[in-house]
């Protein structure tokens, strides 16, 4: 199976009307789609989500910024989608973060940083798991993924 990671499109990029373009940007990659669902992740689902972040400073205000209105949550399917997404989405703090990346482009902030990816194979396969079920996961073929890329090709390599 070709691998997953979960995409959180935060708070502040639904506000600012950002959805859009940043699905444009993982979908001009040619990576795919295979499921999405908008909703306001509640408190506990958050506090769990950054469980390795608990007693951080920004913990607390993060929590409240991540859970006080609506995200889109989905999951990217491709070989290499993690660290893929994590150089498109750039580094964690948007006045840092490199021109080109998502957060570099269209953000300024430390906290209201716009986007979440997966960081790892083990974090991806758990919160894949807190917002989705099985079934609600599709597996389907692009028409033209012989296009996108060569089978066999490995971004390891
Ligand atoms: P994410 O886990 O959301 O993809 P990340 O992996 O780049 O982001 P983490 O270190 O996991 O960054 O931090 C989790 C979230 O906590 C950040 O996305 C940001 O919203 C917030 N955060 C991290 N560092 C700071 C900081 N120095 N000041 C304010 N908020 C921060
Ligand atoms: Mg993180």
């Amino acid at each position: 199976m070709a691998e997953r990671t979960l995409i959180i499109v935060k708070p502040d990029a639904v506000q600012r009307h950002l959805i859009g373009r940043i699905i444009a940007r993982f979908e001009e990659k040619g990576l795919q789609l295979v499921a999405a669902k908008l909703l306001q992740i509640s408190e506990d689902e958050v506090r769990q989500h950054y469980a390795a972040h608990k007693g951080k400073p920004f913990f607390e205000p993060a929590v409240k910024f991540m859970s006080t209105a609506p995200s889109l949550v989905m999951i990217w399917q491709g070989e290499g989608v993690i660290n893929m997404a994590r150089k498109m989405i750039g580094t964690t703090l948007g006045f840092e973060a490199a021109a080109g990346t998502i957060r570099g482009d269209f953000g300024r902030s430390e906290r209201y940083n716009l986007i979440h990816g997966s960081d790892s194979p083990e974090a991806a396969e758990k919160e894949i798991e807190m917002f989705f079920a099985s079934d609600e996961i599709l597996d389907y073929e692009f028409s033209d993924a012989n296009w996108l890329y060569v089978q066999g090709d490995s971004p390891k390599k």
